[in-house]
């Protein structure tokens, strides 16, 4: 017989995070615990290379609620939410990182403003981002600015992965045909309504950063292709400024060789094929990250595999929900 589905499930994307592991469920425990309602703790293993599968599957044994699905592969943080959202069986969903920067003890503040104002979705803000490095305050704050202008203005500022939804939310970012969704967009742009819970952002418990500048950066090309046109259009603006500037350029040229004073056009000629050269392989760039996410949707190939589930293990009859 298979349980029933818990009131709350709580996500939790882990890549290489053997460190921080002990202290995550030591903290979160207790925690959890204290609720005082029917609960799932879903570590999802981004296919972690260190000890983190062997101590989660360990902390299974002497902890019921503890459930891990491990990915086959690395797939990244949002495909890991993905799975947890695939997964989750709970009313409530939470989801956040394994290293305690988000702090557990907020997760009762999520539900309570859940259920009094009777929103769907509640978004963790951080208040204070001191723990931060210098370098990623910067660009969180290029970021959010720029996501506020693609999506509008229903993006809250600062809030990152760290909120609660409620199952008709689950179903539908489950619903969604788009692969590499980013969840901080995703879920804002759906439009239920919202609330938020401020809290101060703690700096990482153990261990290192899991988000590498390449995986930073293919979360803003995501962000930005999966929302706006606009770069695209650049090279039409940039091809239109350079039309007039040339237009400007020919006719000169002629006057000087008409005038007799022409000399041999050597700095010019460089930089013109160099600025020319360079904005035409930006747009092609440009063009390419479409076509790229194009080419990823039409090839139609799952963007994560699940390996293992910790709740199809305990000969549960019933399959889970999942796609
Ligand atoms: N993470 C993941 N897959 C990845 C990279 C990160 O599941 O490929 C997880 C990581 O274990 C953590 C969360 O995503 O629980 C946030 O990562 P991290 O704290 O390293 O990012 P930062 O806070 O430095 O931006
Ligand atoms: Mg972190």
């Amino acid at each position: 017989m298979r349980d029933p589905d818990p009131e709350l499930s709580v996500v939790v994307p882990m890549y290489d995070e053997e460190d921080v592991l002990p202290m995550f469920f030591e903290r979160m425990r207790p925690l959890l615990d204290g609720l005082g309602i029917s609960y799932e703790l879903l570590v999802v293993d981004d296919g972690s290379r260190d000890t983190t599968a062997a101590l989660l599957l360990d902390a299974t044994k002497d902890w019921p609620r503890l459930r891990v699905v491990r990915l086959l592969r690395n797939s990244g943080h949002q495909a890991a939410q993905s799975a947890g959202f695939r997964r989750a069986r709970g009313e409530y969903v939470v989801t956040i990182d394994a290293d305690l920067q988000d702090p557990p003890e907020v997760i009762a503040e999520f539900l309570a403003a859940a259920r009094e104002r009777d929103v769907d979705v509640v978004y963790g803000v951080r208040s204070d981002r001191s723990s931060d490095s210098r370098a990623k305050r910067t660009t969180a704050r290029m970021y959010y600015r720029l996501m506020c202008r693609l999506v509008g203005k229903q993006i809250p500022f600062d809030a990152g992965d760290f909120r609660l939804v409620s199952r008709r939310v689950v179903d539908a970012v489950n619903a969604l045909p788009e692969d590499g969704r980013v969840f901080r967009l995703v879920i804002p742009w759906l439009g239920f309504p919202s609330a938020e819970v401020r809290y101060v952002r703690a700096e990482r418990a153990a261990g290192t950063t899991k988000y590498s500048v390449s995986k930073m950066l293919r979360l803003a090309f995501d962000s930005v292709t999966a929302f706006s046109a606009a770069p695209l259009r650049l090279a039409t603006w940039l091809g239109l400024l350079g039309g007039s500037m040339s237009g400007v350029f020919v006719v000169g040229a002629l006057i000087i060789k008409l005038t007799g004073r022409s000399i041999p056009g050597w700095t010019s000629t460089v930089l013109a094929v160099s600025i020319i050269g360079a904005i035409q392989l930006l747009c092609l760039g440009l063009l390419g990250e479409y076509v790229a996410r194009l080419f990823q949707s039409s090839q139609r190939r799952p963007q994560f595999l699940v390996g293992y589930d910790s709740l199809e293990d305990q000969g549960h009859q019933e399959p889970v929900r999942q796609r």
